[in-house]
């Protein structure tokens, strides 16, 4: 039998509602997993046994009653620390935040406390999420489960939602919340073996997510399987007025999109996504996954989306401004960590500044505040804002005679800690297929779809049009079902 800890989310809600093993019982199966493997893997920065375990007993008593079960009822899950979690600690894995604890809890957490499930404690990543490797975090990187074949380097679980991956790849929770500006629930899902899922921009309530930048955040789930991606995705959806970005339509059933028909669906794969130096490994798996879209009935067409090329510089323009204004609020005041000095408040100001953020967090401050600076603001800014409505045009273009786009996830396999971190732009080459939905705000989903020669996972990426995340989910349940993933990484931690 499998163990609790390595249920699918939806198998374990059902077990759970069927009363084959209690929320107590699983969620204690979780603590003594995390105990056990978060020395080796890092995954949480706090684990929140005393809460986990009276969250437990509360769905417990529920499904007792076996009334008003929420969908969710009992299911034990981990939580990305950007998300204010009231009485938690919340850092965003930044030092500037010191030991803050909200008072308040976001919207895209209470949607899954109303729903019963049951929080385990809170996941490394990238410091304000800016990173795609968790290189950038306070409490240093969390290390992945997966291996190369016959080398025992530690990897990345890919970042920013690095701990969520690492947490959801190695059973220490059943599913995770992650968020994505420019590719940070996809990437680590492709690198992990894992689903995620980045909704249309407005779908998710920003309320309560630490800000990076504002019009690219969006939060999704890290999960096990498509059917686990769509039940999170639907539970932590919601209109949201405290939100003045969110959809004010209510959240489709996208649990029942996974196994529907894609006969009569016309794919496109963008042309310009075939980019230099791509391992063959990429290249040929893409070109599976139009074999097997084309073998489930769709009808498969290449297309262009010309802009393509200028989407990564664009994207650390528009993502580093908006940045640069949202940390704004992280003058040792308000919240979290102050560095004091005689030199007055202008002085405590950049003390406080200087030795709370990182060097990459202050790379794009850096970078946010100068683009934005009078003189400098047309030039940079405003182009990069006129080349994002450019690759939303292409978009919009292609989705006349396209239903949904096939592209891989990222450029590479997983890689080893040090492997990127002394280059940035080599880091942020990791961003190139995945920055183009965030700066066009379109639901994007990456199904692990096979494996590199060193035996890890490698996703591909379905881009729908806006507000059909049930495309995502069609179109990525075929691929799911047709690689038939089930690689596992060696158990070594
Ligand atoms: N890797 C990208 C960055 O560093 C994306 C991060 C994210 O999506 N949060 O900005």
């Amino acid at each position: 039998m499998t163990s609790l800890t390595e249920l699918k989310l939806t198998d374990a809600v059902a077990g759970l509602k069927s009363r084959t093993f209690s929320s107590r019982e699983i969620t204690q199966a979780f603590l003594d997993a995390i105990d056990t493997s978060n020395p080796h893997l890092n995954a949480y920065v706090v684990v929140t046994h005393d809460k986990a375990l009276a969250m437990a007993d509360a769905a417990d008593a529920r499904l007792a009653k076996g009334k008003k079960l929420g969908r969710l009822e009992g299911a034990p899950l981990g939580i990305k620390d950007l998300f204010c979690t009231a009485g938690v600690r919340t850092t965003a894995c930044s030092n500037i935040l010191g030991e803050f604890t909200p008072t308040y809890e976001s919207t895209v957490t209470a949607n899954l406390w109303d729903a019963g499930a049951v929080m385990l404690g809170k996941l490394n990543m990238d410091e304000f999420a800016m990173g795609s490797s968790n290189e950038t975090s306070r409490f240093g990187p969390p290390t992945s489960p997966w291996r190369r074949k016959g080398d025992n380097r530690p990897l990345t679980a890919g970042g920013s939602s690095g701990g969520s991956a690492t947490a959801v790849a190695a059973d220490l929770c059943l599913a995770a919340t992650a968020s994505d500006t420019g590719g940070s629930i996809r990437q680590p899902a492709a690198f992990a073996g894992l689903v995620g899922i980045k909704p249309t921009y407005g779908r998710a309530s920003r309320y309560g997510m630490v800000a990076f930048a504002s019009s690219l955040d969006q939060a999704g789930p890290l999960a096990k399987t498509v059917r686990d991606s769509a039940l999170m995705l639907e539970v932590m959806c919601s209109p949201d007025p405290r939100d003045s970005t969110s959809i004010r339509s209510p959240v489709p059933a996208w649990t029942k999109a996974p196994g529907k028909s894609i006969k009569g669906m016309t794919i496109g794969v963008p042309k310009e996504y075939r980019v230099d130096g791509m391992p063959a490994e990429i290249e040929s798996l893409w070109e599976k996954g139009v074999e097997w879209l084309r073998a489930a009935g769709a009808r498969i067409v290449e297309v262009s989306l010309p802009h393509t090329k200028y989407a990564l510089p664009a994207y650390y323009i528009v993502a580093p401004a908006e940045a640069s204004s949202n940390l704004a609020r992280y003058d040792g005041m308000r919240y979290g960590a102050r560095k004091s000095t005689d030199g007055g408040l202008t002085d405590t100001y950049e003390t406080t500044r200087a030795a709370g953020f990182g060097l990459e967090v202050q790379r794009r401050l850096l970078i946010g505040t100068y683009v934005l600076s009078a003189g400098y603001y047309d030039a940079y800014y405003l182009r990069a804002q006129k080349v994002r409505a450019r690759i939303l045009a292409d978009f919009d273009a292609a989705f006349q005679s396209v239903d949904a786009l096939l592209t891989p996830t990222t450029p590479t396999a997983a890689f080893a800690y040090g492997e990127r971190s002394g280059d940035p732009v080599a880091m942020y080459l990791n961003d190139i297929f995945t920055v183009t939905a965030n700066l066009s705000g379109l639901p994007a989903i990456s199904v692990p779809a096979g494996v590199d020669a060193d035996g890890l996972p490698l996703g591909l990426q379905v881009i729908g049009k806006p507000l059909d995340e049930d495309a995502c989910f069609k179109v990525g349940a075929v691929i799911e079902e047709s690689a038939g993933f089930n690689a596992r990484p060696d158990r070594w931690w």
